[in-house]
């Protein structure tokens, strides 16, 4: 039995770069005047998404974001961006709730553009989508790991600026490159609790479970994306189910970034997590680049007997309960 159809979906973890159907990022880059590697659409689709396990590793799949943070490198174009995505989640998945995340200084040409108006144009593609359907959503910016630490302050001071427009919340994104550590991170991420941000990092995906560890522990964030590494340590595990974090979880991601070998070890850390007691969320990552929805994504592991419908309502409760979006309180209640 699959998700009921009526059942509003929640989702925390979504890239702009790679949530746009490729037909409209054909469009935007055409619009924008940007020169493409092909003429061909269907040569285009292929460079910008990844079906099935095309992908082999984790800095192969980053590298997929180069052409369409590129095209999205405008405020035009992350207007009809963030558009698109809330109202294709909603038209073809009832996603009611929806938290998007971006970096701006990867849309703004190497400072060619100015941060605030790429950041305003998203939140008002979000304003334009939210009066066209019924929909909650926020949008997080994302720092990223191979930043400097000034260069991702700004991004912070960005975020806390346009806090009351439509941003929601900070990520740290990208690779855990050599020399970087959270613990550098405690103060600003700080602030941006202080100031009512949520906070939420990728860590426990890529990175070791020491790193989530010493993320958990020092940046002490709401919610962290993915966290699968933490299922081999029990007491990371108690530590992340004490503080009443959310793990945002991504199975077909961390399936086409090799981060989970196959579906059995997918099926056993689900299985773990639910044993531990931890919280979590399904979450695409990326649902146009990865070519595949967040209900398609529910449905398969329930279809393969990973988990129940019970469980996979429970885990879109806990997503209504932990998102970052202000009165985004669930509309209704599904029994099943
Ligand atoms: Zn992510």
């Amino acid at each position: 039995m699959p998700l009921p159809a009526n059942l509003v979906l929640a989702e925390l973890h979504v890239h702009v770069g790679s949530a746009v159907d490729p037909a409209v990022m054909w469009s935007i880059a055409h619009t924008q005047g940007i020169k493409l590697p092909t003429k061909d659409y269907w040569e285009f689709v292929d460079l910008i998404t990844v079906p099935g396990q095309k992908v082999k590793t984790f800095d192969q799949y980053l590298q997929l974001f180069y052409m369409t943070e590129l095209i999205q490198s405008s405020p035009a174009a992350m207007e009809s961006s963030v558009y698109a995505i809330i109202g294709g989640g909603y038209r073809k998945n009832r996603i009611g709730v929806l938290e998007l995340r971006f970096n701006p200084m990867k849309r703004n040409r190497e400072g060619e553009r100015d941060l605030d108006h790429i950041i305003a144009a998203a939140a008002r593609g979000m304003e334009r989508a939210c009066m066209e359907y019924p929909v909650r959503a926020g949008l997080i910016l994302c720092l990223d790991k191979a930043f400097s630490v000034a260069t991702n302050q700004v991004i912070v001071e960005k975020a806390i600026a346009h806090r009351n427009h439509g941003v929601v919340g900070v990520d740290m994104a990208g690779p855990e490159t050599p020399g970087f550590s959270f613990r550098e991170y405690r103060d600003m991420m700080r602030m941006a609790r202080d100031a009512g941000l949520g906070v939420t990092v990728h860590a426990g995906e890529s990175g070791t479970p020491e790193a989530m560890q010493e993320c958990v522990e020092t940046l002490e964030p709401h919610r962290v994306g993915h966290g699968v590494k933490a299922v081999g340590r029990p007491e990371l595990l108690d530590m992340v189910r004490e503080r009443g974090i959310l793990l945002e979880v991504c199975p077909t991601s961390n399936l086409s970034t090799g981060v989970i070998k196959s579906p059995e070890e997918m099926a056993s850390t689900l299985g773990v997590l639910i044993e531990s007691g931890v919280r979590f969320s399904f979450n695409t990552d990326g649902p146009e680049m990865l070519c595949r929805s967040l209900r398609e994504e529910i449905d398969l592991l329930i279809e393969g007997g990973v988990i129940t419908v019970e469980q996979a309502v429970r885990c879109n409760e806990w997503a209504l309960e932990h998102t970052f979006v202000p009165g985004a309180r669930p509309r209704q209640h599904v029994q099943v």
